[in-house]
Protein backbone atom coordinates (compact mmCIF):
# COMPACT_ATOMS: atom_id res chain seq x y z
CA UNK A 1 0.00 0.00 0.00
CA UNK A 2 1.37 3.14 -0.76
CA UNK A 3 2.30 5.52 2.17
CA UNK A 4 0.00 7.88 3.52
CA UNK A 5 0.96 11.72 2.77
CA UNK A 6 -0.51 14.61 4.17
CA UNK A 7 -1.05 15.65 0.11
CA UNK A 8 -2.42 12.38 -1.02
CA UNK A 9 -5.89 12.78 -2.79
CA UNK A 10 -8.26 12.63 -0.48
CA UNK A 11 -12.21 11.98 -1.12
CA UNK A 12 -15.24 12.60 0.95
CA UNK A 13 -19.57 12.92 0.44
CA UNK A 14 -19.40 16.92 0.93
CA UNK A 15 -23.82 16.71 1.39
CA UNK A 16 -25.50 15.78 4.18
CA UNK A 17 -26.42 12.19 4.53
CA UNK A 18 -29.64 11.24 3.46
CA UNK A 19 -32.31 11.35 0.86
CA UNK A 20 -32.26 14.00 -1.35
CA UNK A 21 -32.28 14.67 -5.29
CA UNK A 22 -28.44 14.84 -5.32
CA UNK A 23 -25.00 14.50 -3.44
CA UNK A 24 -21.51 15.51 -3.94
CA UNK A 25 -18.83 13.32 -3.74
CA UNK A 26 -15.58 15.21 -3.74
CA UNK A 27 -12.26 14.67 -4.58
CA UNK A 28 -9.10 16.74 -4.10
CA UNK A 29 -4.87 16.37 -4.85
CA UNK A 30 -3.00 15.41 -7.98
CA UNK A 31 -4.96 12.14 -8.98
CA UNK A 32 -8.34 13.62 -8.30
CA UNK A 33 -8.92 13.49 -11.90
CA UNK A 34 -6.73 10.61 -12.80
CA UNK A 35 -9.10 8.47 -10.57
CA UNK A 36 -12.17 9.76 -11.20
CA UNK A 37 -11.22 8.79 -14.95
CA UNK A 38 -10.29 5.30 -13.64
CA UNK A 39 -13.95 4.87 -12.58
CA UNK A 40 -15.82 6.56 -15.00
CA UNK A 41 -16.83 5.14 -18.60
CA UNK A 42 -17.49 6.61 -22.08
CA UNK A 43 -15.42 10.01 -20.76
CA UNK A 44 -11.71 11.21 -21.08
CA UNK A 45 -11.85 13.40 -18.10
CA UNK A 46 -7.71 13.61 -18.42
CA UNK A 47 -9.29 15.55 -21.93
CA UNK A 48 -12.00 17.92 -20.67
CA UNK A 49 -11.66 21.64 -19.94
CA UNK A 50 -10.95 22.65 -16.65
CA UNK A 51 -14.23 24.02 -14.61
CA UNK A 52 -16.63 22.14 -16.90
CA UNK A 53 -19.69 19.89 -15.57
CA UNK A 54 -19.43 16.56 -17.52
CA UNK A 55 -22.00 13.29 -17.90
CA UNK A 56 -20.62 9.92 -17.03
CA UNK A 57 -21.11 6.87 -15.78
CA UNK A 58 -19.52 5.83 -12.64
CA UNK A 59 -18.42 1.99 -12.43
CA UNK A 60 -16.43 -0.41 -11.02
CA UNK A 61 -13.40 -1.00 -12.69
CA UNK A 62 -12.56 -4.67 -11.79
CA UNK A 63 -16.07 -5.57 -12.56
CA UNK A 64 -16.71 -3.09 -15.32
CA UNK A 65 -20.70 -3.07 -13.44
CA UNK A 66 -22.05 0.46 -13.39
CA UNK A 67 -22.78 2.22 -10.13
CA UNK A 68 -24.15 5.35 -10.55
CA UNK A 69 -25.46 7.74 -13.55
CA UNK A 70 -23.63 11.07 -12.34
CA UNK A 71 -22.45 14.78 -13.79
CA UNK A 72 -18.73 14.97 -13.42
CA UNK A 73 -17.09 18.93 -12.44
CA UNK A 74 -13.79 19.25 -12.98
CA UNK A 75 -11.42 21.90 -11.89
CA UNK A 76 -7.85 22.22 -12.17
CA UNK A 77 -5.44 23.65 -9.45
CA UNK A 78 -4.44 26.82 -8.59
CA UNK A 79 -8.18 28.08 -9.43
CA UNK A 80 -10.68 26.08 -6.64
CA UNK A 81 -11.23 25.71 -2.98
CA UNK A 82 -8.04 24.13 -1.89
CA UNK A 83 -6.22 25.42 -5.01
CA UNK A 84 -5.40 21.22 -5.78
CA UNK A 85 -7.11 19.48 -8.68
CA UNK A 86 -10.82 19.09 -7.55
CA UNK A 87 -13.26 16.93 -8.69
CA UNK A 88 -16.99 16.62 -7.77
CA UNK A 89 -19.08 14.15 -8.51
CA UNK A 90 -22.82 14.69 -8.45
CA UNK A 91 -24.38 10.96 -7.45
CA UNK A 92 -28.19 10.49 -7.37
CA UNK A 93 -29.32 11.60 -3.63
CA UNK A 94 -29.45 8.73 -0.88
CA UNK A 95 -26.96 6.78 1.04
CA UNK A 96 -26.58 3.83 -1.01
CA UNK A 97 -25.19 5.63 -4.38
CA UNK A 98 -23.31 7.80 -3.26
CA UNK A 99 -21.65 5.70 -0.52
CA UNK A 100 -20.74 3.13 -3.77
CA UNK A 101 -18.87 6.26 -5.66
CA UNK A 102 -17.35 7.03 -2.24
CA UNK A 103 -16.28 3.99 -1.82
CA UNK A 104 -15.13 3.04 -5.84
CA UNK A 105 -13.15 6.09 -5.36
CA UNK A 106 -11.54 4.97 -2.05
CA UNK A 107 -10.61 0.92 -3.56
CA UNK A 108 -9.03 3.00 -6.48
CA UNK A 109 -6.11 5.33 -4.84
CA UNK A 110 -8.32 7.83 -2.75
CA UNK A 111 -8.19 8.27 0.75
CA UNK A 112 -10.90 9.18 2.67
CA UNK A 113 -10.60 12.97 3.72
CA UNK A 114 -10.73 13.84 7.53
CA UNK A 115 -13.17 15.96 8.80
CA UNK A 116 -12.56 20.23 7.24
CA UNK A 117 -9.07 18.24 5.70
CA UNK A 118 -10.44 20.13 2.09
CA UNK A 119 -10.25 23.74 3.88
CA UNK A 120 -7.43 22.56 6.02
CA UNK A 121 -5.71 22.00 2.27
CA UNK A 122 -6.95 25.66 1.92
CA UNK A 123 -5.13 27.24 4.57
CA UNK A 124 -2.06 24.98 4.06
CA UNK A 125 -1.78 26.22 0.08
CA UNK A 126 -2.05 29.70 1.60
CA UNK A 127 -5.83 30.08 -0.01
CA UNK A 128 -7.19 31.71 3.02
CA UNK A 129 -6.23 32.32 6.36
CA UNK A 130 -7.39 30.72 10.35
CA UNK A 131 -10.04 33.18 10.51
CA UNK A 132 -11.14 32.62 7.27
CA UNK A 133 -11.29 28.67 7.76
CA UNK A 134 -12.99 29.65 10.72
CA UNK A 135 -15.77 31.58 9.31
CA UNK A 136 -16.57 28.82 7.01
CA UNK A 137 -17.31 26.72 9.53
CA UNK A 138 -19.44 29.51 11.30
CA UNK A 139 -21.59 29.93 7.99
CA UNK A 140 -21.96 25.92 8.33
CA UNK A 141 -23.35 26.64 12.02
CA UNK A 142 -25.18 30.20 11.66
CA UNK A 143 -28.53 29.89 13.06
CA UNK A 144 -29.46 33.24 11.72
CA UNK A 145 -29.19 35.80 8.95
CA UNK A 146 -27.43 38.09 11.04
CA UNK A 147 -25.18 35.77 12.08
CA UNK A 148 -24.63 34.25 8.49
CA UNK A 149 -23.68 37.93 7.62
CA UNK A 150 -20.66 38.17 10.30
CA UNK A 151 -19.32 34.73 9.40
CA UNK A 152 -19.23 35.96 5.49
CA UNK A 153 -18.04 39.12 6.02
CA UNK A 154 -15.13 37.45 7.87
CA UNK A 155 -14.41 35.09 4.84
CA UNK A 156 -13.62 38.22 3.23
CA UNK A 157 -10.93 38.54 5.73
CA UNK A 158 -11.42 41.71 7.33
CA UNK A 159 -9.67 40.46 10.93
CA UNK A 160 -7.18 38.83 9.19
CA UNK A 161 -6.41 42.35 7.58
CA UNK A 162 -6.88 44.05 10.47
CA UNK A 163 -4.51 42.07 12.36
CA UNK A 164 -1.93 41.80 9.45
CA UNK A 165 -2.05 45.73 9.64
CA UNK A 166 -1.15 45.17 13.35
CA UNK A 167 1.73 42.77 12.69
CA UNK A 168 3.47 44.84 10.18
CA UNK A 169 3.72 48.00 12.32
CA UNK A 170 5.06 45.97 15.36
CA UNK A 171 7.49 44.40 12.85
CA UNK A 172 8.23 48.06 11.56
CA UNK A 173 9.00 49.20 15.40
CA UNK A 174 11.08 45.41 16.48
CA UNK A 175 13.32 46.54 13.31
CA UNK A 176 13.85 49.91 14.43
CA UNK A 177 14.69 48.53 18.16
CA UNK A 178 17.62 46.09 16.16
CA UNK A 179 19.11 48.98 14.66
CA UNK A 180 19.49 50.56 17.89
CA UNK A 181 20.91 47.56 19.53
CA UNK A 182 23.22 46.72 16.26
CA UNK A 183 24.02 50.58 15.89
CA UNK A 184 24.23 52.15 19.34
CA UNK A 185 26.45 54.82 18.68
CA UNK A 186 24.02 56.23 16.87
CA UNK A 187 22.34 57.73 20.14
CA UNK A 188 19.25 57.03 18.91
CA UNK A 189 18.03 55.26 22.27
CA UNK A 190 15.72 57.56 23.39
CA UNK A 191 13.82 57.84 20.22
CA UNK A 192 13.44 54.19 19.82
CA UNK A 193 12.20 53.85 23.49
CA UNK A 194 9.37 56.98 22.54
CA UNK A 195 8.69 54.88 19.49
CA UNK A 196 8.10 51.57 20.88
CA UNK A 197 6.32 53.26 23.95
CA UNK A 198 3.59 55.08 21.60
CA UNK A 199 3.25 51.78 19.45
CA UNK A 200 2.58 49.79 22.34
CA UNK A 201 -0.03 52.24 23.26
CA UNK A 202 -1.79 52.65 19.86
CA UNK A 203 -1.51 48.97 18.95
CA UNK A 204 -3.03 48.25 22.58
CA UNK A 205 -5.96 50.44 22.07
CA UNK A 206 -7.05 49.23 18.38
CA UNK A 207 -6.76 45.78 20.65
CA UNK A 208 -8.95 47.14 22.94
CA UNK A 209 -11.72 48.13 20.75
CA UNK A 210 -11.62 44.67 18.95
CA UNK A 211 -11.67 42.86 22.38
CA UNK A 212 -15.04 45.02 22.38
CA UNK A 213 -16.60 43.06 19.44
CA UNK A 214 -16.03 39.52 20.99
CA UNK A 215 -19.11 39.67 22.89
CA UNK A 216 -21.63 40.46 19.88
CA UNK A 217 -19.75 38.23 17.54
CA UNK A 218 -19.88 35.29 19.91
CA UNK A 219 -23.40 35.91 20.81
CA UNK A 220 -24.23 36.24 17.37
CA UNK A 221 -22.06 32.77 16.25
CA UNK A 222 -23.38 30.82 19.20
CA UNK A 223 -26.09 32.16 20.53
CA UNK A 224 -27.18 33.78 23.66
CA UNK A 225 -27.35 30.56 26.53
CA UNK A 226 -30.76 31.78 28.00
CA UNK A 227 -32.06 29.44 30.97
CA UNK A 228 -35.85 29.88 31.79
CA UNK A 229 -35.78 29.47 35.20
CA UNK A 230 -39.17 29.13 37.66
CA UNK A 231 -41.36 27.00 39.65
CA UNK A 232 -43.29 24.36 38.48
CA UNK A 233 -46.64 24.48 36.14
CA UNK A 234 -45.35 28.66 36.18
CA UNK A 235 -45.51 28.26 32.25
CA UNK A 236 -41.51 27.83 31.03
CA UNK A 237 -42.49 25.55 28.71
CA UNK A 238 -45.13 27.58 27.53
CA UNK A 239 -42.77 30.64 27.58
CA UNK A 240 -40.02 28.69 25.62
CA UNK A 241 -42.99 28.00 22.86
CA UNK A 242 -44.13 31.18 22.71
CA UNK A 243 -40.14 32.67 21.99
CA UNK A 244 -39.38 29.80 19.79
CA UNK A 245 -42.87 30.17 17.71
CA UNK A 246 -42.92 26.26 17.48
CA UNK A 247 -44.23 23.20 19.93
CA UNK A 248 -41.51 22.01 21.13
CA UNK A 249 -41.67 21.59 25.06
CA UNK A 250 -43.87 19.58 25.91
CA UNK A 251 -46.74 22.04 28.03
CA UNK A 252 -48.86 19.79 30.90
CA UNK A 253 -50.36 20.93 33.88
CA UNK A 254 -49.25 18.48 36.02
CA UNK A 255 -46.37 20.06 38.08
CA UNK A 256 -42.73 18.84 37.62
CA UNK A 257 -43.89 17.22 34.41
CA UNK A 258 -40.43 18.83 31.91
CA UNK A 259 -38.55 16.32 33.57
CA UNK A 260 -35.27 17.16 31.79
CA UNK A 261 -33.94 19.99 30.46
CA UNK A 262 -35.24 21.46 26.84
CA UNK A 263 -33.13 23.04 24.24
CA UNK A 264 -34.55 25.64 21.47
CA UNK A 265 -33.01 28.06 19.17
CA UNK A 266 -35.03 31.29 18.98
CA UNK A 267 -34.24 34.29 16.59
CA UNK A 268 -34.79 37.80 18.81
CA UNK A 269 -34.33 40.01 15.54
CA UNK A 270 -31.40 38.70 14.48
CA UNK A 271 -29.65 37.72 17.65
CA UNK A 272 -29.86 33.63 18.08
CA UNK A 273 -31.39 32.97 21.76
CA UNK A 274 -30.35 29.60 22.73
CA UNK A 275 -33.12 28.43 25.01
CA UNK A 276 -32.77 26.53 28.01
CA UNK A 277 -36.21 25.27 29.73
CA UNK A 278 -35.41 23.90 32.73
CA UNK A 279 -37.16 21.04 35.16
CA UNK A 280 -37.75 23.39 37.86
CA UNK A 281 -35.28 23.99 40.48
CA UNK A 282 -37.09 22.33 43.80
CA UNK A 283 -36.61 19.96 46.16
CA UNK A 284 -37.61 16.63 45.23
CA UNK A 285 -37.40 12.54 45.78
CA UNK A 286 -38.01 11.31 42.10
CA UNK A 287 -34.55 10.06 40.73
CA UNK A 288 -35.45 10.82 37.35
CA UNK A 289 -36.64 14.64 38.17
CA UNK A 290 -33.67 15.46 40.45
CA UNK A 291 -31.82 14.88 37.68
CA UNK A 292 -33.62 17.17 35.45
CA UNK A 293 -32.96 19.19 38.83
CA UNK A 294 -29.42 18.97 38.56
CA UNK A 295 -29.06 20.21 34.99
CA UNK A 296 -31.38 22.92 35.83
CA UNK A 297 -28.62 24.28 37.88
CA UNK A 298 -25.69 23.71 35.94
CA UNK A 299 -28.32 25.65 32.72
CA UNK A 300 -28.55 28.31 35.39
CA UNK A 301 -24.70 28.48 35.76
CA UNK A 302 -23.78 28.23 32.31
CA UNK A 303 -26.55 30.36 31.13
CA UNK A 304 -25.60 34.02 29.83
CA UNK A 305 -29.25 35.27 30.32
CA UNK A 306 -31.68 34.09 32.82
CA UNK A 307 -35.86 34.57 32.22
CA UNK A 308 -36.92 34.32 35.80
CA UNK A 309 -40.59 33.38 35.66
CA UNK A 310 -43.23 33.84 38.66
CA UNK A 311 -47.09 32.81 38.14
CA UNK A 312 -49.22 36.20 38.66
CA UNK A 313 -52.13 34.14 39.45
CA UNK A 314 -50.76 32.86 42.66
CA UNK A 315 -48.55 34.00 45.97
CA UNK A 316 -44.97 34.56 45.84
CA UNK A 317 -43.53 31.68 48.02
CA UNK A 318 -40.61 29.91 48.96
CA UNK A 319 -40.01 28.25 46.10
CA UNK A 320 -40.18 31.63 43.88
CA UNK A 321 -37.92 33.45 46.83
CA UNK A 322 -34.82 30.79 47.19
CA UNK A 323 -35.19 31.24 43.19
CA UNK A 324 -34.95 34.97 42.47
CA UNK A 325 -32.29 34.65 45.21
CA UNK A 326 -29.99 32.10 43.42
CA UNK A 327 -30.48 34.37 40.15
CA UNK A 328 -29.98 37.67 42.02
CA UNK A 329 -26.06 37.95 40.74
CA UNK A 330 -27.23 36.54 36.82
CA UNK A 331 -28.27 38.93 33.59
CA UNK A 332 -31.78 38.28 34.55
CA UNK A 333 -35.37 39.31 32.82
CA UNK A 334 -38.10 39.22 35.34
CA UNK A 335 -41.29 38.10 34.41
CA UNK A 336 -44.51 37.71 35.62
CA UNK A 337 -46.62 34.96 33.24
CA UNK A 338 -50.72 34.58 33.83
CA UNK A 339 -51.48 38.10 32.99
CA UNK A 340 -54.73 37.20 31.30
CA UNK A 341 -56.11 34.85 34.86
CA UNK A 342 -56.56 37.53 38.25
CA UNK A 343 -53.66 38.95 39.99
CA UNK A 344 -52.84 37.82 43.29
CA UNK A 345 -49.41 37.85 43.08
CA UNK A 346 -47.75 41.36 45.75
CA UNK A 347 -46.58 43.58 43.28
CA UNK A 348 -44.90 45.71 46.80
CA UNK A 349 -44.00 41.93 47.74
CA UNK A 350 -42.08 41.04 44.80
CA UNK A 351 -40.25 44.86 44.51
CA UNK A 352 -39.28 44.70 48.19
CA UNK A 353 -37.43 41.27 47.08
CA UNK A 354 -35.56 42.25 43.63
CA UNK A 355 -33.20 45.07 42.96
CA UNK A 356 -34.31 47.97 40.73
CA UNK A 357 -35.44 45.64 38.06
CA UNK A 358 -38.97 46.08 35.94
CA UNK A 359 -41.01 42.64 36.27
CA UNK A 360 -42.51 42.36 32.63
CA UNK A 361 -46.63 41.04 32.78
CA UNK A 362 -47.06 38.88 30.45
CA UNK A 363 -48.90 35.82 28.93
CA UNK A 364 -46.87 32.91 27.46
CA UNK A 365 -50.52 31.12 26.44
CA UNK A 366 -52.25 34.18 25.34
CA UNK A 367 -49.24 35.42 23.39
CA UNK A 368 -48.48 38.97 25.17
CA UNK A 369 -46.14 40.48 26.03
CA UNK A 370 -43.35 38.52 24.23
CA UNK A 371 -42.34 41.24 22.34
CA UNK A 372 -41.54 43.24 25.21
CA UNK A 373 -39.31 40.31 26.37
CA UNK A 374 -37.38 40.36 22.94
CA UNK A 375 -37.10 44.40 23.46
CA UNK A 376 -35.61 44.25 26.64
CA UNK A 377 -33.03 40.95 25.86
CA UNK A 378 -31.88 43.52 23.24
CA UNK A 379 -31.28 46.28 25.56
CA UNK A 380 -29.34 44.11 27.99
CA UNK A 381 -27.30 42.96 25.58
CA UNK A 382 -26.67 45.20 22.51
CA UNK A 383 -27.43 48.71 23.84
CA UNK A 384 -24.62 50.75 22.57
CA UNK A 385 -23.02 48.22 20.48
CA UNK A 386 -22.17 49.41 16.79
CA UNK A 387 -23.78 46.71 14.78
CA UNK A 388 -20.66 45.70 13.22
CA UNK A 389 -21.73 44.02 10.04
CA UNK A 390 -19.14 45.28 8.40
CA UNK A 391 -16.34 45.31 10.31
CA UNK A 392 -13.61 42.95 12.03
CA UNK A 393 -15.45 41.17 14.82
CA UNK A 394 -14.38 38.35 17.09
CA UNK A 395 -15.91 35.93 16.69
CA UNK A 396 -14.90 32.96 19.43
CA UNK A 397 -13.05 32.24 22.29
CA UNK A 398 -9.71 31.08 20.95
CA UNK A 399 -9.26 34.79 18.63
CA UNK A 400 -10.61 36.52 22.05
CA UNK A 401 -7.95 34.61 24.12
CA UNK A 402 -5.34 35.14 21.81
CA UNK A 403 -5.95 38.93 21.59
CA UNK A 404 -6.02 39.19 25.45
CA UNK A 405 -2.81 37.69 25.45
CA UNK A 406 -1.09 40.12 22.92
CA UNK A 407 -2.45 42.93 24.92
CA UNK A 408 -1.23 41.58 28.11
CA UNK A 409 2.55 41.72 26.23
CA UNK A 410 1.70 44.93 25.40
CA UNK A 411 1.19 45.96 28.73
CA UNK A 412 4.22 44.18 29.22
CA UNK A 413 6.37 46.42 27.22
CA UNK A 414 4.87 49.34 28.73
CA UNK A 415 6.13 48.12 32.42
CA UNK A 416 9.06 47.51 30.98
CA UNK A 417 9.96 50.51 29.66
CA UNK A 418 8.68 53.05 32.81
CA UNK A 419 11.07 50.25 34.90
CA UNK A 420 13.67 51.04 32.58
CA UNK A 421 14.72 47.41 31.86
CA UNK A 422 17.33 47.19 29.26
CA UNK A 423 16.00 47.73 25.76
CA UNK A 424 16.63 43.67 24.28
CA UNK A 425 14.13 42.44 27.30
CA UNK A 426 10.95 45.07 25.94
CA UNK A 427 11.83 43.60 22.46
CA UNK A 428 11.16 40.26 23.74
CA UNK A 429 7.74 41.26 24.82
CA UNK A 430 7.14 43.06 21.44
CA UNK A 431 7.87 40.15 19.71
CA UNK A 432 5.68 37.75 21.82
CA UNK A 433 2.82 40.28 21.32
CA UNK A 434 3.59 39.88 17.24
CA UNK A 435 3.65 36.14 17.57
CA UNK A 436 0.47 36.01 19.66
CA UNK A 437 -1.23 38.33 16.63
CA UNK A 438 0.25 35.68 14.23
CA UNK A 439 -1.04 32.81 15.77
CA UNK A 440 -4.88 34.25 15.39
CA UNK A 441 -4.77 34.41 11.66
CA UNK A 442 -2.49 31.44 11.47
CA UNK A 443 0.81 32.79 10.28
CA UNK A 444 3.02 31.63 13.67
CA UNK A 445 0.19 28.89 14.73
CA UNK A 446 1.75 25.78 15.96
CA UNK A 447 1.13 22.30 13.99
CA UNK A 448 -1.26 20.42 16.79
CA UNK A 449 -3.21 23.89 16.89
CA UNK A 450 -4.29 23.83 13.38
CA UNK A 451 -4.46 20.12 13.42
CA UNK A 452 -7.29 20.25 16.18
CA UNK A 453 -8.98 23.52 14.56
CA UNK A 454 -9.41 21.64 11.43
CA UNK A 455 -11.26 18.79 13.28
CA UNK A 456 -14.20 20.71 14.68
CA UNK A 457 -15.19 20.65 10.95
CA UNK A 458 -17.82 18.56 9.32
CA UNK A 459 -17.15 15.74 7.40
CA UNK A 460 -16.77 16.78 3.81
CA UNK A 461 -16.10 20.12 4.78
P1 LIG B 1 -43.83 24.67 33.41
O1 LIG B 1 -44.06 23.52 34.33
O2 LIG B 1 -43.25 25.82 34.13
O3 LIG B 1 -43.05 24.31 32.18
O4 LIG B 1 -45.29 25.18 32.94
P2 LIG B 1 -46.11 24.87 31.58
O5 LIG B 1 -45.63 25.74 30.49
O6 LIG B 1 -46.13 23.41 31.38
O7 LIG B 1 -47.52 25.43 32.00
C1 LIG B 1 -48.25 24.90 33.10
C2 LIG B 1 -49.73 25.19 32.93
O8 LIG B 1 -49.95 26.60 32.97
C3 LIG B 1 -50.30 24.70 31.60
O9 LIG B 1 -51.60 24.20 31.84
C4 LIG B 1 -50.36 25.95 30.76
O10 LIG B 1 -51.36 25.89 29.80
C5 LIG B 1 -50.65 27.01 31.80
N1 LIG B 1 -50.18 28.33 31.38
C6 LIG B 1 -48.95 28.67 30.93
N2 LIG B 1 -48.92 29.98 30.63
C7 LIG B 1 -50.13 30.48 30.88
C8 LIG B 1 -50.74 31.78 30.74
O11 LIG B 1 -50.12 32.76 30.34
N3 LIG B 1 -52.04 31.89 31.13
C9 LIG B 1 -52.75 30.84 31.58
N4 LIG B 1 -54.04 31.05 31.91
N5 LIG B 1 -52.24 29.61 31.70
C10 LIG B 1 -50.95 29.43 31.37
Amino acid sequence: MAEITEFDTIAAISTPIGEGAISIVRLSGDQAVAIANKVTRNIDLTKVASHTINYAHVIDPQTQQDIDEVMVSVMLAPKTFTREDIVEINTHGGIMATNSVLQTLLSNGARLAEPGEFTKRAFLNGRIDLTQAESVMDIIRAKTDKARQQALNQLDGSLAHLIRNLRQQILEVLAQVEVNIDYPEYDTEQMTINLLQEKAQQISQKITDLIKTASEGQILNHGLKTAIIGKPNVGKSSLLNALSHQQRAIVTDVAGTTRDVIEQMANINGIPLQLVDTAGIHATEDKVEQLGVDRSLQALDNADLVLMLLDGSRHLDDQDLKLLQLTQNKKRIIIINKMDLPQVLSRQQLTGEINKEQPIAISALGQQGIDQIEQQIEQLFFAGVPTSTNTAVVTNARQLGLLKQAQQALTDVQTGIQQQMPIDLVQIDMTNCWNLLGEITGESAPDELITELFSQFCLGK
